[in-house]
């Protein structure tokens, strides 16, 4: 059976892993959480004390560029994929209101981003993937398929953002979580090398009203359109 390459790229917290996760799980493709590898990055650099205030210390984040590895296994309890940093399942950090504060500054640094976007490119090679993220559909496969470009209303994605964060006792305050996704859209769009934009031909889906299930079946009849052309 034919297979695809499916992109989907969105602002901050608008339910695009959701939507990527549920759409590979349905059609039987390897889904890549993209975001997952910048957070891990970031992690590695704040570990390391690799960052100057808001900002990596590009030249000692470059040297150690080769030594960081990332790979997603998968967590036979959860039935999840679990992101790997060195060998080291940092599933749970790499999602701490720490890390999100300052992934998009390292996300913005050219090497990072060509780096990454190689081994991106390498997991996609078979086809038959789902990958979310901001450029996935601009840069890392400009040729897929099927692209999505995922909307929602800047509250609902910070109230899902604060549920999200509660679940994992992380107490932060509406305003703060809303900030700090207004601070990344700002910088993943206005950044020089794989800004976040729309792809131009891809499809949107502002999901901010959508159930899960109305996405699912929307998506899923966007994947069995492009299947047949
Ligand atoms: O998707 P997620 O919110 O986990 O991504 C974390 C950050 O990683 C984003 O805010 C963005 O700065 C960066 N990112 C990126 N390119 C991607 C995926 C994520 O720059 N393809």
């Amino acid at each position: 059976m034919k297979k695809i390459t499916i992109a989907i790229d969105g602002y901050s917290s608008c339910g695009k892993s959701t939507m990527a996760k549920d759409l590979a799980k349905i059609v039987k493709y390897n889904y890549i959480d993209s975001g997952a590898m910048y957070r891990a990055v970031t992690l590695y650099a704040l570990r390391n004390n690799l960052f100057e205030g808001d900002y990596p210390n590009e030249p000692a984040l470059k040297e150690c560029i080769n030594r960081i590895h990332i790979d997603f296994r998968q967590n036979e309890t959860t039935g999840k994929s679990d992101t790997y940093l060195n060998g080291e399942n940092v599933e749970k950090e790499i999602r701490s209101m720490e890390v999100a504060d300052k992934v998009s500054p390292v996300a913005a640094v050219g090497f990072v981003r060509e780096a990454l976007v190689k081994q991106q490119q390498e997991m996609g090679k078979g086809k038959g993937i789902v990958m979310d993220g901001r450029d996935i559909g601009t840069i890392v496969f400009p040729d897929a398929e099927l692209k999505i470009f995922v909307t929602a209303r800047p509250e609902v994605r910070a109230q899902r953002r604060l549920a999200e964060l509660a679940v994992k006792g992380e107490n932060v305050s509406f305003e703060e979580v809303l900030q700090n996704l207004a601070k990344r859209d700002f910088i993943d769009t206005t950044r020089k090398d794989g800004p976040l934009r729309q792809a131009g031909d891809a499809i949107v889906i502002d999901n901010s009203d959508l159930t899960i299930e109305a996405q699912n079946a929307q998506m899923l009849k966007l994947f069995e359109r492009s299947l047949e052309s």
